[in-house]
């Protein structure tokens, strides 16, 4: 081992060859931004003020130029640490008037689930592009009038599916792309945390479901991007523990497996009881892996190939997968692309929770578009 040299990066080894083809195109500046685009932000809650707005700072094609709260105090406190004038601050009674203010080019729902679509769609009727958060909203049919709604107004959509912009998780699909594990075979996911009680993911009015919309969508989204591929097949099963308080309402713990066209397999798991983040795609001529997976940070990633087994050690990326985020829908925005987390791509997650849901509920494999 070389002076100062550490084992991870001894560790980096072959497969981090391709890290230049990991990178994300929308990560890298194609074209130089005109001016930045304005976000205006909807909900100040823990993801929006904790992981977003401190990150719009960094980004070199959008910055941060309106709130929309229905607490005034919460207005007045962000406003002011952030310089929003009064003028970009607006409750929900009068959000419409976003229509009138020119700066605000992105509206970012950052709500409750189930009120995705609506804040969704009536800031695609204000004539402005929108970013909705994960999962793109309660049903495929709410999915669905989202789609019309922004194809209406004639601007964007998008879905905050942030691993899509994060470095390891595009490595991996980089990785599985060029062969390194030959043909994948199956692909484990498991994704859950211990959900705390009292809090709208536990009420189905407002989450629209239990862990699978909130953290199992996670291991979901990740078979289908570490595939590329749409299944046919879904099975499920739920074991829900109904003398928890926390789950009279929403399912806690769901298993699927999902069956693609090229015969590879997933086996997935969602939790609200146990603490699970990573996936395993294994295909005939070996594995990569991620654990933790799908974090806001700590990405760590293995991979096994001819009976060696390599931790892998990526540079720290120019922008994290958060402001790699909100630039690719700035510039998608500015430069007339669809974004690569479309609202197809959220309501596909989406009528897959549908058929998962069901499955479970009739105890059988449910058949799904694909193949
Ligand atoms: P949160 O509870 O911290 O924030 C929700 C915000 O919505 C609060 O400010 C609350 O005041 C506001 N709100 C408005 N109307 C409400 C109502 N009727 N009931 C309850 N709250 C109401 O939640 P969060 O963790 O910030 O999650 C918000 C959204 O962001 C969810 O869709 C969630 O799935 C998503 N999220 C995404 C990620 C990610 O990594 N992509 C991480 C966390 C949350």
């Amino acid at each position: 081992m070389g002076e100062g040299q550490s084992r991870r990066e001894i560790l980096a080894g072959s497969s981090a060859a391709l890290l230049t083809a990991a990178l994300p195109a929308c990560g890298r500046a194609q074209e130089a931004p005109k001016r930045k685009l304005g976000y205006a932000i909807v909900g100040l809650g823990s993801y929006a003020t904790r992981q977003i707005m401190p990150r719009l700072k960094d980004c070199e094609s959008a910055k941060l130029v309106a709130l929309v709260s229905g607490t005034p105090e919460k207005l007045e406190r962000f406003g002011s640490e952030y310089g929003i004038p009064k003028t970009h601050r607006y409750s929900y009674a009068n959000y419409d008037r976003i229509r009138d203010n020119p700066d605000i080019d992105i509206v970012y729902v950052v709500l409750p689930n189930s009120l995705h679509a609506e804040y969704a769609i009536r800031a695609s009727q204000a004539g402005k592009h929108v970013l909705c958060e994960k999962p793109m909203a309660v049903s495929s049919a709410e999915c669905e009038a989202m789609i019309a709604a922004a194809k209406k107004a004639g601007k964007k959509l998008m879905i905050g599916y942030r691993c899509h912009f994060e470095t390891y998780n595009r490595h991996g699909i980089e990785l599985i792309k060029s062969g390194f594990i030959g043909t994948p075979k199956l692909i484990t996911s498991e994704h859950g945390f211990n959900a705390q009680p009292n809090q709208w993911r536990l009420d189905r009015p407002l989450s629209g479901g239990g862990s699978m919309m909130d953290i199992g969508i996670y291991s979901l989204n990740a078979a289908r991007y570490l595939t590329r591929e749409e299944p046919f097949e879904v099975y499920a099963m739920e074991s829900t523990d109904k003398s928890d308080p926390r789950f009279r309402n929403v399912e806690d713990r769901i298993d699927w497996q999902i069956r693609f066209p090229s015969g590879a397999l997933a086996m997935c798991a969602s939790s609200y009881s146990s603490n699970h983040n990573n996936w395993r795609a294994t295909g005939t001529e070996g594995w990569v892996g991620m654990e933790p997976a799908t974090g806001y940070e700590g990405h760590q990633m293995w991979t096994r190939k001819q009976g060696r087994t390599e931790q892998v050690a990526l540079p720290a990326p120019a922008k994290n997968q958060f402001v790699a985020q909100l630039d690719h829908m700035a510039e998608c925005a500015m430069g007339g692309r669809e974004p690569i987390v479309s609202g197809e791509e959220g309501l596909r997650d989406m009528r897959l929770i549908e058929a998962i849901y069901r499955s479970a509920r009739e105890n059988k494999p449910i058949r799904v578009g694909g193949a």
